[in-house]
């Protein structure tokens, strides 16, 4: 069965989340401050990650930082007692899969972490390679190469790609992206898509022979040939 860590403090939110995870079958290892999940993380594999924004040494999104910078790429779901979408768009920017809005119904966390589980079980193990150009993208080993030379991306970043590699040659809408990476419905209050496709286009364009992602003004984003094929 799947092994979840949960960083929670709360005791009584904690115990609720874990009794009930027990209860399904999951294995659960609770860490009740960021630096006892940061050790967690460092000594033991997990299929997934819970993350509550409050915690008494570190905010949830300061630590989900922290783990993506490792280049894990563990799924995230993060909780939030606030309902703000500064705080969502952090969490998502910091490197979070999903969030879930403190109060929750223990159904609702149990249908997220399942689609995260699933999502992630989808990868298939053989034909597991999209490529285009010069770009290959392993998903298998969630690793991306340019001309061969390996290219460090964050679990977002790599997902974001991937999506461009599936539909090559044609304009997503940043409606399109924010459904299928973040799972949100888009809100044009916020620029996090353009931030997160210009952190893409540095690392896979910066250093190598031609633009991959190009802008189509007000319509969003499209991986083209350096050719313009
Ligand atoms: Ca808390």
């Amino acid at each position: 069965m799947p092994n979840i860590c949960l960083v929670e403090d709360e005791p009584k939110v904690a115990a609720f989340i874990s009794k009930g995870l027990e209860e399904q079958g999951y294995d659960v290892t609770l860490a009740n401050d960021a630096a006892s999940a940061l050790r967690n993380i460092q000594t033991s594999t997990f299929d997934l990650l819970i993350l509550d924004v409050m915690l008494p040494d570190m905010n949830g999104i300061e630590l989900c930082q922290k783990i993506r910078v490792k280049n894990n790429t563990v799924p995230i779901l993060m909780l939030t007692a606030l309902d703000e979408v500064q705080n969502k768009v952090a969490g998502l920017k910091a490197g979070a899969d999903d969030y879930l809005v403190k109060p929750f119904h223990f159904t609702e966390l149990l249908a997220r972490l399942e689609a995260l589980l699933r999502r992630q079980a989808a990868i298939p193990p053989e034909n597991n390679s999209l490529v285009f150009e010069d770009l290959k993208l392993d998903l298998w080993s969630s690793t991306v190469e340019r001309g061969g030379k390996e290219i460090m991306l964050t679990a977002k970043e790599f997902t974001l790609l991937e999506l461009f590699m599936r539909h090559p040659n044609k304009v997503l809408s940043r409606e399109f992206i924010a459904e299928r990476v973040w799972n949100i419905d888009f809100d044009t209050g916020t620029n996090f898509i353009d931030v997160y496709v210009n952190y893409l286009r540095n690392k896979i364009e910066k250093g190598f022979k031609g633009k991959l992602i190009h802008t189509v003004i007000g319509m969003g984003y499209v991986l083209k040939s350096v050719n313009g094929k």
